[in-house]
């Protein structure tokens, strides 16, 4: 058997972004709106600082506006929220993002839902949720929607597909499963206290991993020629005493089987950052009226 497709996340995320540069310029031209995502980062977590940084440079290069709201470990969570109702009623800003983990002492659940819902391009609000959920209009959370258009690109019909995701989170397992029902496949949710994971895994036709466990599933968990989308990361040290980044499938014996698969890196990281930049394009339609909200 030979080896399966590497699915290219970063000429996925390219490409998109080259198709969101474009329509941002239209909206410009046509309207006069600039998109505009506003970034809060509290704490130094560096992995936080690079994301931020990353994310800010991808909205620049596709014409959008970044701002950045720097504050420190120790700022109240009512200041937090000062700041977010600032944000809120920014007109220049139609995207709000709050850089996760926040510190402990913040409760990070009404930090979320304090963002308006319109302006949630991280799609973490409980209405956004909600709405995800009965099908009307929901701003998605970046990386199930990044996960969802590799799957779509690789397959493009997904009805009738049996879909095993591997994980509840509501960041990325639940709205993942919401979207691939939402696309007719026929859905399992597995998780930390699942039966025989290995059994369940092998009857996916698109398995998606995202349980945050370095190379927990295994090749012979997979069903010959399914497609794999591997939603961790993981820096894991190597015997040489240096590291590298592995997900949650382990990729070579897994490649071995699958018809597709998602390399890390290369594969769903790219596709969330370029999602972020849609949804900021997306909220910046709708608080224009352009677009419906269903
Ligand atoms: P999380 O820890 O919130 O959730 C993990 C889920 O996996 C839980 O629902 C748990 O029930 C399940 N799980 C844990 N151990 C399991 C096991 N042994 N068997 C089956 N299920 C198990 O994590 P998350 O925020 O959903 O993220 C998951 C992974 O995806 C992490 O590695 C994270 O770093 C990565 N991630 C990557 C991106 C990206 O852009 N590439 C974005 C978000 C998250």
């Amino acid at each position: 058997m030979t080896d399966a497709k590497l699915i290219d996340g970063k000429a996925a995320a390219d490409a998109l972004r080259g198709r969101i540069a474009a329509d941002v310029a239209a909206l410009k031209q046509s309207h006069g709106v600039t998109p505009g995502l506003a970034v809060v980062l509290v704490g130094e977590d560096p992995a936080s600082l690079i994301y931020v940084r990353s994310k800010s440079k991808q909205m620049t290069s596709c014409g959008m506006a970044s701002f950045e709201h720097r504050r420190p470990e120790s700022i109240s969570q009512a200041d937090l929220l000062t700041l977010i109702d600032d944000l809120n009623r920014d007109d220049a800003i139609h995207g709000i993002l709050v850089q996760l983990p926040l510190p402990a002492h913040i409760d990070e659940h009404f930090v979320l839902n304090a963002v308006a819902p319109e302006k949630d391009v991280d799609g973490f609000h409980v209405l956004n949720a909600g709405r995800l959920a009965a099908g009307i209009g929901a701003m998605a959370p970046c990386t199930p929607l990044g996960c969802m258009a590799l799957l779509e690109e690789e397959l493009g019909d997904l009805s009738g597909l049996d879909a095993v995701v591997v994980g509840r989170s509501n960041i990325v397992g639940k709205p993942m499963a919401t979207l691939l029902l939402h696309a007719n496949c026929t859905v399992t949710i597995a998780h930390s206290r699942t039966r025989d994971l290995r059994a369940v895994c092998r009857r996916a036709d698109i398995l998606v991993a995202a349980a945050g466990k370095p190379e927990l599933i295994r090749g012979d968990w997979i069903k010959s020629g399914a497609t794999v989308i591997d939603v961790g990361i993981h820096r894991i040290a190597t015997e040489s005493g240096k590291s590298r980044l592995v997900g949650d499938v382990a990729f070579a014996e897994s490649r071995a089987v699958a018809g597709a698969i998602t390399p890390v890196p290369g594969g769903v990281g790219p596709m969330t950052i370029a999602m972020l930049l849609g949804n900021t394009l997306t909220a910046a339609r709708r608080i224009a009226g352009l677009l419906s909200d269903t």
